[in-house]
């Protein structure tokens, strides 16, 4: 998977997350925080790594030396997104969003807009709650932000997944699904709370799957598409990314017992599943895991 040359690439959209974000935010108690720590848990953390940002005394210094638009500098051609994780991401991002302007109003009839991205290095701090790199990649409904560390790619080859570009790019179309689900209002459908292989929970993950698969159909075709033709190879890699983070392959792999009534993403076999329905029809009905059927074929 590489981005298109001398395609049209968009270097300043996302953020650093060096605590910039209005200061202070308050500790998420909804949806957000459960959608960050499950993911966490999901990855086989310390969930006492999750805190709620602390009052701060001086947020004069919070700021990061290299913040803002400053830092992604780098990222201004295919050969950049094709090269540096942190320009992927962004470019991968930029992609989602070409494709959800189209396909959000003509399939479900909702307009799109554009979430916000942060990628950050050690920790920040999100609408949700303070966030650090072991937290993985997550959405935080509370301020419309998807957020990613780079250094997520290594934790993910300790699953069997693959840090192949396709793959990573997954994982941000993944992201980005569950702010279509907040601008469908079903995102708060989700509670970690109640988990279980028939759980709203893992219902809305593998919608987010599928979502990602969804993209990955768009994504090389058109004129003005940003990335190359997606090769059979590529697909395998991101559909073996989707079935290392399922639910009973890291309970197997964190030593632990396979219990499907504790999950909270989805099996293997369903991820995997759900992002080539998506891939395979670029159909929001072929993903609609809650029953709506609200959606326009
Ligand atoms: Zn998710």
């Amino acid at each position: 998977m590489t981005f298109k040359s001398g395609a049209s690439f968009d270097g300043k959209r996302a953020s650093s997350g060096g605590g910039g974000r209005g200061g202070m935010v308050a500790a998420g108690g909804g949806v957000g925080s459960l959608l960050l720590i499950g993911l966490y848990l999901l990855l086989g953390g310390d969930p006492g790594a999750i805190t709620s940002p602390e009052p701060q005394q001086d947020q004069s210094q919070t700021a990061p030396e290299n913040s803002g638009e400053d830092a992604f500098a780098h990222c201004q051609t295919a050969e950049d997104g094709n090269k540096y994780d942190d320009c992927r991401v962004m470019f991968a991002a930029q992609s989602v969003d070409k494709v959800w302007q189209q396909v959000l109003p003509e399939q479900a009839g909702i307009d799109y807009t554009e979430p916000g991205r942060v990628i950050f290095q050690d920790t920040t701090v999100s609408g949700c709650g303070q966030a650090s790199g072991a937290t993985g990649p997550f959405y935080c409904p509370a301020d419309e932000s998807a957020y990613f560390d780079t250094s997520f790619f290594d934790q993910l080859r300790n699953f069997g997944g693959d840090d192949a570009p396709l793959a990573q790019m997954y994982i941000v179309a993944h992201e980005f699904g569950h702010h279509i689900q907040k601008l469908e209002g079903t995102l708060g459908l989700s509670n970690y709370n109640d988990p279980g292989e028939d759980s709203n929970a893992v219902k809305v993950e593998l919608q987010a799957d599928c979502y990602a698969g969804l993209w990955a159909h768009y994504a090389d075709k058109g004129d003005d598409a940003l990335l190359e033709t997606i090769t059979e190879q590529q697909v395998t890699d991101a559909v073996n990314t989707a079935r290392a983070v399922g639910d009973d392959n890291i309970q197997r792999r964190s030593g632990g017992e396979v219990r499907p009534d504790t999950w909270t993403h989805g099996s293997s076999e369903e991820r995997a599943k759900s992002f080539l329905a998506g891939y395979e029809s670029g159909k929001m009905e072929q993903c609609d895991t809650l029953g709506r059927g609200v959606y326009k074929s």
